[in-house]
Parts: C-alpha cells; sequence; structure tokens
C-alpha cells in the first residue's frame, strides 16, 4: 500500500469536513471557548489507524517517529493523548500540539453529530458550550430543524472506510491508533527503502 496517497484521500476528507464545520461555526456562531482543551483531557478518546496516517507520515518525515513512538510505548494503554499540552493556568485549558495532524474524532468532537435509527439527526454539543453558549447549541439545531446539513459523524466515519476498510474499521485508545500508524507506516519506508537500494543495485550490476 502506497501511504502517501493514503494520506492524500484522508486530508481530503479532513478537508471536507472543514469546510462543513466552518460553515456551522459560521451560521451557529458555535465556537471553542480560548485555550479550552477540554476533550482532550478525556482518557477514553478512540481512533482508528487510518485516521493517524497523515500524522504518522508527518512525524516520520520530520525524524520524531522514534521519539514518539517510546512515548507512547512507555504511556498507559488507556490514558490522556500524548500530544495533548496541558496548561495548568485554566481550568480545563490546554492544547493540541499537532493540531494541523489531529485525526477524524479530534475534529468531529464538539461540531457534529449523529443519525438516530428513524433518520433523525441529532447534535451532540461540548458540555462546556451546552453550558456557556447554548444560543448557539439552540442555533444549530434550528438548523436541524429547518433540514440544513451539519457534520454527521457515521458519514465521516464511511468516508474513511471507503479509503481503506481495514485501517478505518476498528477502533482503538488513542495512542494506540497513532502507535500503530506510525508502525505502519515505518515498516512502508523500511521496505520501499530496501526496495530502492535493491533496485539500484540490480542496475548498477547490468550496467
Ligand atoms: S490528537 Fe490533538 S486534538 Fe486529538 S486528542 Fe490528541 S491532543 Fe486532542
Amino acid at each position: 500500500m502506497n501511504y502517501y496517497e493514503v494520506a492524500v484521500k484522508v486530508e481530503e476528507v479532513y478537508g471536507e469536513l472543514e469546510d462543513e464545520v466552518y460553515r456551522l461555526k459560521c451560521k451557529s456562531n458555535l465556537k471553542c471557548i480560548e485555550n479550552c482543551g477540554h476533550c482532550c483531557y478525556k482518557e477514553d478518546v478512540e481512533d482508528t489507524i487510518l485516521s493517524f496516517i497523515p500524522l504518522a507520515i508527518y512525524l516520520w518525515e520530520k525524524n520524531l517517529s522514534e521519539y514518539w513512538l517510546n512515548r507512547i510505548k512507555n504511556s498507559e494503554y488507556r490514558g490522556r493523548c500524548i500530544f495533548f499540552e496541558e496548561n495548568t493556568d485554566i481550568i480545563d485549558g490546554g492544547k493540541c500540539t499537532i493540531y494541523e495532524k489531529r485525526g477524524l474524532i479530534c475534529r468531529l468532537f464538539g461540531f457534529s453529530g449523529n443519525l438516530l435509527k428513524n433518520g433523525e439527526k441529532i447534535f451532540y454539543p461540548c458540555k462546556i458550550l451546552k453550558n456557556k453558549n447554548s444560543n448557539a447549541i439552540n442555533k444549530v439545531n434550528d438548523m436541524i430543524l429547518n433540514g440544513e446539513k451539519i457534520p454527521i459523524m457515521s458519514e465521516y466515519a464511511y468516508k474513511l472506510m471507503s479509503i481503506d476498510l481495514d485501517l478505518a474499521t476498528k477502533r482503538y485508545p488513542i495512542n494506540t491508533a497513532i502507535r500503530y500508524a506510525l508502525e505502519k507506516v515505518g515498516n512502508y519506508f523500511y521496505y520501499e527503502t530496501e526496495y530502492k537500494i535493491e533496485s539500484e543495485l540490480l542496475e548498477e550490476e547490468a550496467i
């Protein structure tokens, strides 16, 4: 599998999602509280391997993969995401240190909904915003009542599955999903390099 091509496709889906979230934010005035990292404090965040393939490529290219693999191996199986940087000066404060490369769940959280069995859409707001910006939440609910589009979790999960069913189906604790993504991309780079060296040697021998 060519992980570069896979990463481009995943990032295209993320681009679509960003556009939808942007539209939702503009129409409802829903936005995160500055420096809030509430969602990343959770220790039960799960995502798929595919979700982090773009991050894994980025870290391998920047020569940062070994460092983060060691950090993951020394972290708890079900712990807080290793890329979260806590800010103890504010309640719930903190930030994602790889924001541009974060996974699907991180992009959906607080700005998406899902479909009920009867086809009805339901919005899942973040607990903090529910208490602090109920006007915005009401506007999103009005959007749904008016038949307007909001990002739907299952639709985005299916979009990733259509890129690679195996890598996008099983969900793991977030650090494990990142670890497997790093290992898969690492193997790919290793075998690609080996293959290139072998081909070059064969070409030289043939001359
Ligand atoms: S990748 Fe970033 S946004 Fe996602 S859980 Fe980790 S710190 Fe939070």
